[in-house]
């Protein structure tokens, strides 16, 4: 896969970019990265990426001709073909699992980074395929959406990591990860469940599964309602909420006195 990143700070990716995952995709050839400083396609005296907004108003507004410019460049130099050109914006979709999938099996990706207090809206229609937001806030700029952008899709990128890695983590199973521990088995007061040292492959997968069940049901309830669920899943969901129930009628003081 080929990435290409357009940012008025191309220096902020090199750190984020270089090392684990990442670095060893880009090593291995797997993913090729390449960040372009769309300062470098301003083509007046200053390289002018803004300038002030029509109509009046607060901020800076960047400035169309460069960003196509350096789009242009980057079709050009992929000699044509295709590519998902994406502007990161706290008005796009926001970014899930399912759009991560979707964009590693892309060829080509070219991701725009917004900076001041816009972009010109020219960029969104008639050169952005996508829009998308990290989430319900708003940050200075694109550089680290991009950066979340590109580290989500790499780990899905073929060859990156194993299958098993990604079919066990949060999302990918339409659930939420179990809890995992590491040595030592206890640690100030805290021990391991004791069904992880028990060597017994089949308890642990059902103890697992089942936390996995516990915790989207308590976080995020509304990923079950679209999980597919086995017959085994919802059988260990029904013990979930029976324990639950009985928890809460132990832990209700006014039961003692029934
Ligand atoms: N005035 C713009 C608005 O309300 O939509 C926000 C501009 S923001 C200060 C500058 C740039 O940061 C945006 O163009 C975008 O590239 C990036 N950005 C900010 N928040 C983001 C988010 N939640 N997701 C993706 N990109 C974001």
């Amino acid at each position: 896969m080929r990435i290409d990143i357009l940012t008025v700070f191309p220096e902020m990716f090199q750190e984020a970019l270089s090392g684990s995952i990442i670095g060893k995709a880009r090593e291995k050839g797997l993913i090729k990265i390449n960040v372009y400083n769309i300062r470098d396609f301003a083509t007046d005296k200053h390289r002018m990426t803004d300038d002030y907004p029509f109509g009046g108003g607060k901020g800076m507004i960047m400035k169309p001709e460069p960003v196509f410019a350096a789009v242009e460049h980057v079709l050009e130099d992929a000699k044509g073909k295709p590519a998902r050109v994406i502007l990161m914006t706290p008005q796009g979709k926001t970014l899930d699992q399912d759009t991560v999938r979707d964009l590693a099996e892309e060829e080509h990706m070219i991701i725009i980074c917004g900076r001041y207090e816009g972009i010109d809206e020219r960029i969104r229609c008639s050169l952005a395929t996508d829009e998308i937001s990290i989430g319900d806030y708003v940050l200075t700029g694109g550089e680290l959406p991009a950066m979340v952008l590109v580290d989500a899709v790499t780990r899905f990128v073929p060859g990156v990591l194993s299958e098993e890695t990604l079919i066990s983590e949060s999302f990918t199973s339409g659930l939420l990860d179990y809890p995992q521990y590491t040595r030592p088995r206890e640690f100030r007061g805290m021990a391991v469940p004791d069904v992880l040292v028990s060597g017994d492959h089949e308890k642990i997968r059902l103890w697992r599964r089942k936390q996995s069940l516990a915790r989207t049901l308590e976080r995020r309830p509304d990923l079950l309602d679209m999980a597919s669920l086995s017959e085994e899943d919802l059988k260990l969901l029904d013990e979930i909420k029976k324990e639950k129930f009985s928890d809460l009628t132990r832990e209700d003081p006014g039961n003692e006195h029934d």
